[in-house]
């Protein structure tokens, strides 16, 4: 497969076009963005354990059933991904309340829901991605009534499944973030998920001690979110103890070769 022109650069990732029309090659950036961009920096090995984290939570879902966009990991930066057009909806997903909904409405930081409750959330930088209904998605034709019921449906068995990865590891899932999108399988018009997950995407806490496993450990500035994630990477056996020497050091070495040559 040959790597293509730059498609597409994001906060997070960057895509690029290869030799197949269909497919795409989605490369994970070091770079750390929050609160719409206002805060900035780059975290060394961050891509690398999201990317890794990403493919295992993906191929997890594919083999119950959750279609999504991940054809393979290509190496430690690097996913060939299914071109889809993305639904331009952010789906959040909370089991227990914090972050904006706690601001917007009031509630107590870490009130458990007693359903998990899904948010829409406008795909716009701009706008700072506004919290939006499903009349408003409707209306503006953001997406069809099927694509959305098949979509809740999706949403709830991914996170069913993933309560329960998480909790076999001592993770509890607080709340995450979904991206969808449309793509032709045999003729057929589908929707599929797209776009990572990983602790950039989750809020991860540990069960016990309810410390942050996530990027809230940037945006709270809390620091160490690079032994976060490679807690999170070792708990769901991504990383064995000694290669989790780890992403970090891999990414070290291949930068002072690149250096050298
Ligand atoms: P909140 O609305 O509380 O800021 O975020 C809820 C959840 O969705 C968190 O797990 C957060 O990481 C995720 N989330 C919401 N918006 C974004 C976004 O634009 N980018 C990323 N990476 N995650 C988001």
């Amino acid at each position: 497969m040959k790597k293509g022109k730059k498609l597409y650069e994001g906060k997070a990732k960057i895509i690029y076009a290869t030799n197949d029309k269909n497919l795409v090659i989605q490369y994970f950036k070091d770079d750390a963005t929050a609160f719409n961009n206002q805060k900035k920096t780059t975290i060394e090995g961050k891509g690398v354990l999201n990317n890794r984290i990403s493919e295992h939570i993906l191929s997890n879902l594919s083999q119950i059933g959750i279609k999504n966009h991940l054809v393979k990991r290509l190496n430690m930066r690097e996913q060939i991904i299914k071109l889809v057009e993305i639904i331009p909806i952010e789906f959040i997903v909370r089991n227990v309340a914090t972050g904006s909904i706690t601001k917007r409405l009031g509630i107590e930081d870490g009130t458990v829901l007693k359903e998990p409750l899904i948010e829409y959330c406008l795909k716009n930088d701009k706008l700072g991605d506004p919290l939006i209904s499903e009349d408003h998605i409707l209306a503006f034709d953001w997406a069809s009534k099927n694509e959305i019921d098949k979509v809740k449906k999706m949403i709830l068995r991914i996170n069913d499944f993933m309560i329960g990865m998480f909790r076999g590891v001592g993770i509890k899932l607080i709340d995450f973030k979904l991206e969808f999108g449309r793509i032709k399988i045999d003729e057929k018009n589908e929707v599929i998920l797209a776009d990572e997950i990983s602790p950039d995407t989750c809020r991860l806490w540990d069960s016990i001690t309810e410390k942050k496993l996530d990027k809230d450990r940037f945006r709270k500035d809390l620091g160490d979110l690079i032994p976060a994630y490679t807690e999170v990477a070792r708990r769901l056996g991504i990383l064995h103890e000694q290669s989790n020497v780890s992403a970090v050091n891999v990414t070290k070495l291949s930068s002072i070769k690149r250096k050298k040559k």
